[in-house]
């Protein structure tokens, strides 16, 4: 399989926080989720793959090239819109595009003028005068204007309404479909749910878990049942088991393996199983087993 970003075995150390054993790759046309807790390293990850800051040690490459000779051509590549957004806040909105057309080979102005009439921002307002929301879309459009084959976007839709966060999303599916590739980190793991391909929880600077989203979610299930009726075997691999209104409950991991054994050896009023969210997985893995 292509990967347009290859990460091997990176490590970054701060004076209290290390980022180590870092192994990731994404997959060409695909959109990569990237969750977890405030301080887990989300932001370092990506600005590693920015070449924004420095990995200590590891290997970096992007479309199979590294920084150290590639920079420009690999930049010409990616948009990126980061955390915050930086401008020159007394240009216009017009300006800013013209200004940031020079340093992309690919810049296209119908794409960044279609973008910003997309998401009703006038070429005419000072960046100063535009609101939290619409500078994100700005840096949208800025990031989409050079036809990037990777976008990476870190809490893209923090600021945003729901209406707009939907529409973002779904100029990431379009995206997508035409073999493009998009590494989204966002605490709103609906946005995540809706539109990733696969998923990556990291905590504590390690990765916890790449799976594609589909089958981490038929395979993660909440399992109610009585208390008393399921065998021992199967629920000691529960996290956190909980009693409910039900009895007990408790989620599992790895539900498509055991779902034989759970409708053999449990009547079916004793046992309920419920879909959960990314969420509720994000917080097993910070709670532990
Ligand atoms: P959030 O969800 O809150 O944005 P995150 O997962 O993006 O968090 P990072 O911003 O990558 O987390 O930060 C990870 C850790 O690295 C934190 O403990 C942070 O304090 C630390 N850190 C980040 N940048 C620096 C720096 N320049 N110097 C020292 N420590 C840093």
């Amino acid at each position: 399989m292509d990967h347009v970003v290859e990460l091997r075995e990176v490590r970054k150390e701060y004076k209290e926080f290390v980022l180590d054993g870092i192994s990731w790759q994404i997959p060409k046309g695909c959109i990569m989720g990237l969750i977890g807790p405030n301080g887990a390293g989300k932001t370092t990850t990506i600005k590693i793959i920015m070449n924004l800051i420095r990995a200590d040690g590891g290997k970096v490459s992007l479309f199979g090239l590294d920084y150290r000779r590639n920079e420009k051509e690999i930049k010409n590549r990616i948009g990126y819109v980061g955390e915050e957004q930086y401008f020159y806040e007394d240009r216009t909105v017009a300006w800013t595009g013209r200004f940031v057309s020079r340093f992309y080979r690919n810049w296209d102005t119908n794409t960044f003028s279609r973008l910003l009439n997309e998401f009703q921002i006038s070429g005419t307002k000072k960046v100063k005068e535009l609101s939290k929301g619409m500078r994100v879309k700005l840096s949208i459009a800025l990031a989409l204007s050079h036809n990037p084959e990777l976008i990476i976007l870190d809490e893209p839709t923090a600021g945003l309404d729901p209406v707009v966060r939907r529409e973002l999303l779904d100029l990431l599916r379009k995206i997508s479909s035409k073999n493009k590739s998009v590494i989204i980190s966002s605490h709103i793991t609906d946005d995540i749910a809706r539109t990733a391909d696969y998923i990556t929880y990291l905590l504590e600077g390690r990765i916890s878990l790449i799976e594609q989203k589909d089958e981490l979610l038929s395979n993660w299930k909440k399992i109610h049942f009585r208390t008393g009726t399921l065998d021992n075997g199967i629920s000691s691999s529960f996290f956190n088991i909980e009693t409910s209104m039900f009895g007990s409950s408790g989620i599992t991991n790895s539900y498509l393996s055991i779902k034989d054994d759970l409708a053999e050896g449990i009547r079916k009023e004793d046992i309920k199983v419920e879909n959960v969210g990314l969420d509720d997985i994000l917080i097993c893995f910070v709670k532990g087993r």
